[in-house]
């Protein structure tokens, strides 16, 4: 009896594997189509600086709109997209019309006096390619962007499952001037004495520790903790996930310098982007025209 049941049991596991590999495989499948299709495109989040509550800049998030299975989040293909190495032309193309937008934005706002920067997340994947370094040049040589307006995003594990190709691409990525971010920070269980070994420019603390402000004390000692470590290595801090006004209160008094989240604005299309930048950069120019008169 007890055996049966027992077979029992393994046959409904089997059947829930074999169906997540059909999930999986449909979903390659799709994914090859959407590439060839075009079926992707881009959304903008704004990054606000706590300093003068005005934009700094937009972290770039793919959008996939499927033409039968309507909206399909991120969080569930780009798995799938790393793991098929469809991530390496999907990612390609993410860089290329993140750069493009840049090139757009860079001409409008030329004659003022103001700085964006547009940030794009790279995978693992992309990362460890050989031709990653040249791949970038080339879109960037293409576009003709001014390269203080691009960021790369790059997850905490990532960094740590791949120390060696981290230190010697972030060596090429400094000499181009590229800015780096740390992304997810605080979900990788890193060793906080590798931190200083990266030439990053940002950190940003992972949306889960934002939303345990409102509940939980150890939540703040973390994000407190983690301030004061990437100011110490001279990096910057951007709070991920920000949705009310007394998270911001926290972060601002702890001297976290940036905020993404849906308190300012949900991920929008680059028309409703450029809007915001406009109507947000007014204030900037303001401030600007003052410092320079
Ligand atoms: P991520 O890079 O950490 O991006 C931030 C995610 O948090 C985005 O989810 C964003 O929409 C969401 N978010 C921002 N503010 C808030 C908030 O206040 N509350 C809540 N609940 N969520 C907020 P999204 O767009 O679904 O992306 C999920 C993940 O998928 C990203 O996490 C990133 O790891 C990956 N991803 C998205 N776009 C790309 C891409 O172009 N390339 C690669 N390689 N990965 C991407
Ligand atoms: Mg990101
Ligand atoms: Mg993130
Ligand atoms: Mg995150």
């Amino acid at each position: 009896k007890a055996k049966s049941s027992t077979n029992h049991y393994y046959q409904v596991f089997d059947a829930t594997i074999k169906n997540n590999t059909l999930e999986i495989l449909e979903l390659e499948t799709d994914l090859r189509i959407a590439l060839k299709n075009q079926e992707f495109h881009l959304n903008y989040q704004p990054i606000i600086s706590f300093n003068t509550g005005t934009i700094v800049g937009f972290e770039t998030l793919v959008r996939w709109n499927h033409p039968q299975k309507g909206f399909i989040s991120p969080a569930k293909f780009i798995p799938v997209a790393e793991q098929t190495n469809l991530i390496l032309s999907l990612g390609m193309w993410i860089l290329q019309q993140a750069c493009q937008q840049i090139r757009i934005w860079q001409d409008r706002l030329n004659r003022q006096y103001i700085d964006f920067t547009v940030s794009v997340n790279i995978s693992g994947k992309q990362f460890e390619q050989e031709d990653f370094i040249e791949q970038l040049d080339q879109i960037i040589a293409d576009t003709g962007i001014n390269i203080k307006h691009l960021k790369l995003e790059i997850t905490e594990t990532l960094l740590m499952n791949n120390t060696e190709i981290a230190d010697r691409i972030f060596k090429q990525l400094k000499a181009r001037q590229i800015q780096l971010a740390i992304d997810d920070f605080g979900t990788g269980y890193s060793s906080l004495s590798y931190l200083d070994r990266f030439p990053v420019d940002t950190l940003k603390i992972d949306r889960s520790f934002v939303s345990r402000l409102d509940e939980e004390n150890q939540a703040s000692t973390i994000v407190r903790a983690t301030l004061d470590l990437a100011h110490n290595l001279g990096f910057n801090v951007v709070a991920e996930g920000v949705e009310n006004i007394r998270q911001i209160e926290q972060l601002k008094n702890w001297g976290c310098e940036f905020a993404q989240g849906y308190f300012y604005s949900k991920p929008l299309d680059r028309d409703s982007a450029w809007q915001f930048l406009q109507e947000n950069l007014i204030n900037t120019n303001a401030i600007q025209t003052k410092l320079i008169i």
